[in-house]
């Protein structure tokens, strides 16, 4: 594939401004320190922190594509410090203390990232202004009052913050917007920018990237080893599984995660007139509820970027390019989008793409590192791993180094996979829940107000 083909995976690929001609493959075998499956954010944050942590160490980052061509080169560019599983269930699953260590680790992280792109001069047009949660409607409110007592229950009230209609307003001026909910730990960010800077960034500090490099299988041990379609790369130190929702390609990791499919719209930059009608001066990024439920980000060059919540699960995990192109989805998005903003109504689209994120049956994300077999495993953020895969690179360092810290202690360094359900069921479960979501929806808005029990497809699969 030509550099000009990776450039049609998403717009942030498209105008990254990096040169996307693939680097050299692996050629032939390899003895390093740490091998790393993946050049998303998972895996470039990995080689980042470890090579500055030891500058000596050899660390080589194994890529079946190009840096960024996985969701980091193609998210709704939202890097906020929320984490993956809401407080309120990690203070249940793991205790109050565990919940509030998670969320100031997530906050460090969007510090970290800050830090990092100035020293290593990234321009990923990372500007902070937060992530709002929007209610469209009154019965969303209480959906706001969860989130924030979630933070103010850990005592992290300073960090969040309740907006009435009018509070909100003065952020930016959206249709039938009655509340929002702000978490001002976030940035927004040009996602490829990052994870391509990464990439040059890692190579100047020594490491090396192997791109159009399969792994096919690894194997833990001394040394552990990965499997490449190009020769074996062992490891003295450790193997680093960071592929996210493509793991679920590998024998071995194949019940760890599934793929879901998420997918985007841009609008042409918009004039003037149009942002004074709809503000957002701020550098906020943006999601909803129900229907029109949605992720939106604004760009550089005054585009609104909105994702659409409307995931879809291939059979048997199967990721293919065709995934990435849904025109339903492509067309709600951007009938979604103007719900949301009626001045966008004469106004089109320019780009439309799609791309996989993993998910963990328990939706809790690992970062673990088992010394026994040298292999270390980081994935599972659910479609929020902007911000949590610098989690994943920070932690594995620690681990990896055998450094003791808070960051060791995390609930996710011992967390163990929950496999998922083997198909037919896997597949028929997560459909039948996905489908009653969208149907609850539905009766949401027609009645005005949420069930208080989950579905009985929720209740059946545990969801
Ligand atoms: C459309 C979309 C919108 C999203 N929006 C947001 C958002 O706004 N905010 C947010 O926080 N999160 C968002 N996410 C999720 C977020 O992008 C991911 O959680 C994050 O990028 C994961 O980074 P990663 O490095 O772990 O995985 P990836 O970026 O998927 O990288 C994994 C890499 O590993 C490579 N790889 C995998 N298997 C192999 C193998 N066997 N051999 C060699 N290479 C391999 C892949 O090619 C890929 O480049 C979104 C995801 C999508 C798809």
């Amino acid at each position: 594939m030509s550099a000009k083909d990776y450039t049609s995976y998403s717009f942030w690929l498209e105008t990254c401004g990096d040169d996307l001609t693939p680097r050299p493959p692996l050629d032939g075998s390899a003895d390093v320190d740490v091998a790393i499956v993946g050049a998303g954010f998972t895996g470039l944050w990995t080689a980042y922190q470890l090579l500055k942590r030891d500058p000596s160490l050899d660390v080589l980052v194994v890529e079946q594509e190009i840096a960024g061509f996985g969701a980091s080169g193609r998210n709704g560019g939202w890097c906020v410090a929320d984490f993956p599983l809401h407080p309120a269930v990690l203070t249940k699953r793991y205790g109050r203390d565990a919940a509030r260590a998670v969320a100031l680790a997530m906050i460090d992280s969007l510090d970290d990232i800050e830090r990092v792109l100035a020293d290593e001069g990234i321009d990923a047009h990372f500007s902070r202004g937060g992530g709002m949660e929007i209610a469209r409607a009154d019965y969303d409110l209480p959906l706001l009052e969860e989130s924030f007592e979630g933070y103010r229950s850990l005592g992290l009230d300073k960090h969040v913050a309740l907006l009435d209609k009018d509070e909100a307003e003065a952020h930016l001026r959206i249709q039938d917007m009655t509340g929002a909910f702000w978490m001002k730990e976030g940035a927004r960010v040009q996602p490829a920018r990052l994870a391509r800077g990464l990439a040059r960034a890692v190579e100047r500090r020594g490491g090396r990237i192997a791109e159009r490099t399969t792994v096919l299988d690894y194997a833990g041990g001394a040394p552990p080893k990965l499997m490449t379609d190009r020769g074996e790369v062992r490891a003295r130190r450790a193997i680093v599984m960071a592929g996210e929702a493509y793991l679920s390609r590998l024998p071995k990791l194949r019940r760890h995660v599934i793929p879901m499919t998420s997918h985007m719209v841009v609008t042409q930059p918009l004039p003037a007139h149009v942002w004074e009608k709809i503000g957002w001066e701020g550098n906020e990024v943006l999601y909803g509820h129900g229907t029109m439920a949605g992720y939106l980000n604004h760009t550089a060059d005054g585009r609104i970027a909105f994702g659409a919540y409307r995931g879809t699960y291939p059979f048997g995990s199967r990721i293919t390019d065709d995934l990435d192109r849904n025109d339903d989805i492509f067309a709600h998005a951007r009938r979604a989008a103007r719900v949301w903003f009626p001045a966008l109504e004469n106004y089109g689209f320019t780009h439309a793409w799609g791309g996989v994120l993993g998910v963990p049956r328990d939706r809790m994300p690992t970062m673990g590192f088992n010394p026994q077999t040298g292999v270390a495993l980081a994935f599972g953020y659910s479609g929020e791993g902007v911000a949590t895969a610098n989690l994943s690179g920070r932690v594995l360092t620690d681990l990896l180094t055998e450094t003791d810290s808070d960051l060791t202690r995390l609930p996710m360094t011992s967390h163990q996979p929950v496999p998922w359900e083997p198909e037919p069921l896997r597949a028929l479960g997560v459909n039948l829940v996905r489908r009653s979501r969208y149907k609850e929806n539905e009766q949401v808005e027609r009645t005005g107000k949420y069930s208080t029990r989950p579905s009985l497809a929720a209740r059946v699969f545990n969801r």
